[in-house]
């Protein structure tokens, strides 16, 4: 038995299709996807103005989330993160994680991290994610799913593509689902950053189209071979093609870029790297946002002091390079991405 379409994988036009074929009428369809998207409604039998016939109908033929969250760690600090599964034919299905992270400041809106990919092929030695490399791209249904839920959890603020995979390397599916969180959820395109390790030629076709994100990409490092080591998958491409696509990223959407730069204790935290980081960034228009490492279990690195991630920053700052730093959230409950599933999985 093969599983029933979802709501979320149909356009507005395919929904009109689907809903009008299951006995309800054309203007029925807008009616489901205004519940759902913007008013945050997960199942139809709150839908009251649809005949309880045909919530019962598309209950079982259009099903809205197919996903089921398996685990959900709430760590001291607010920050909630879901485990969650989504079906297969034969069996278990692929787990991913969405992280719901409230503000340091209580009067201000959460912020959503969201998967790409179940795993991820990129392989960076101090990420989770990559451990049991990459089993498949997320589906556009999939993802919209984990921005309903993650709403659902409290009101969001901004929300990140910087949950487990690589965004670039799923576009078709990330853009589609896009569309639906900007044009039915109403999330705007400043609101949604895309983080990515940065394929300067996808970069530099996609600039031009102006996407509907802010784009980030982890940078790690200003040596080329020492980025070698911290990004294999990117092994031949040059970091100076990189901040290229970056400058035309600027020029053509009119967006800065944050560079991310997962700080690694005594190993690219030195003043030589805030020397040539420096360097290379200087007359650019962009942020760096430093992210102390937050270890992950059987690895090799060292969380770095607070003392000495604030040295670091303070040396980039001197060199005009604008840098904010990310101490991450909910550290007591495996927190660092991708660890939940990691974990569930072995
Ligand atoms: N593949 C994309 C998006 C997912 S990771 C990318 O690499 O940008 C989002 C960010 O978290 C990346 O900057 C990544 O390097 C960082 N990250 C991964 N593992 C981490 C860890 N253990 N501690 C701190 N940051 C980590």
């Amino acid at each position: 038995m093969s599983n029933p379409v979802t709501l979320l994988a149909l356009s507005p036009e395919e929904t009109q299709e689907r809903v009008v074929a299951l006995g309800g009428k054309p203007f029925h369809a807008k009616v489901i996807r205004t519940a759902v998207f913007s008013k945050g409604q997960l199942e139809y039998k709150e839908m009251t103005s649809l005949s309880a016939e045909l919530r019962e109908r598309l209950a079982v033929e259009l099903p809205i989330l197919v996903g089921r969250e398996v685990d959900r760690v709430v760590a001291r600090d607010g920050t909630t993160k879901l485990l969650i599964e989504f079906p297969r034919e034969d069996g278990r299905g692929p787990l991913i994680e969405t992280v719901h992270i409230p503000s340091h400041d209580p009067a201000k809106d959460a912020t959503l991290c969201v998967s790409s990919q179940v795993g991820c092929p990129v392989a960076c030695p101090f990420c989770a994610s990559g451990r049991l490399g990459l089993e498949r791209n997320l589906t556009r249904a999939e993802i919209i799913e984990q921005y309903l839920r993650g709403r659902a959890v409290g009101p969001l603020a901004r929300t990140v593509v910087m949950g487990i995979g690589e965004p670039l390397l799923n576009l078709v599916e990330l853009s589609a689902a896009l569309t639906v969180v900007r044009e039915e959820m109403g999330i705007g395109a400043r609101k949604i950053t895309v983080s990515t390790v940065g394929f300067p030629d996808r970069l530099e076709k996609l600039s031009p189209t102006k996407p509907g994100f802010q784009l980030a990409i982890s940078l790690h490092t200003p040596f080329d071979d020492q980025r070698a080591v911290l990004v294999p998958a990117m092994a031949k491409i040059p970091i100076s093609d990189i901040l290229r696509a970056g400058d035309k990223w600027f020029q053509d959407t009119g967006r800065q870029i944050t560079y991310e730069y997962v700080v690694l204790g005594g190993v690219n935290d030195t003043q030589e790297h805030s020397k040539h980081l420096g360097e290379r960034l200087r007359g650019r228009r962009a942020t760096v946002n430093l992210i102390p490492y937050n270890p992950v279990e059987g690895d090799r690195f060292q969380r770095p002091s607070r003392a000495d991630v604030e040295a670091f920053a303070d040396e980039l700052r001197d060199a005009h390079v604008v840098t904010t730093i990310r101490w991450s959230r909910g550290l007591d409950s495996d927190a660092a991405c991708g660890q939940l599933r990691l974990r569930a999985e072995r």
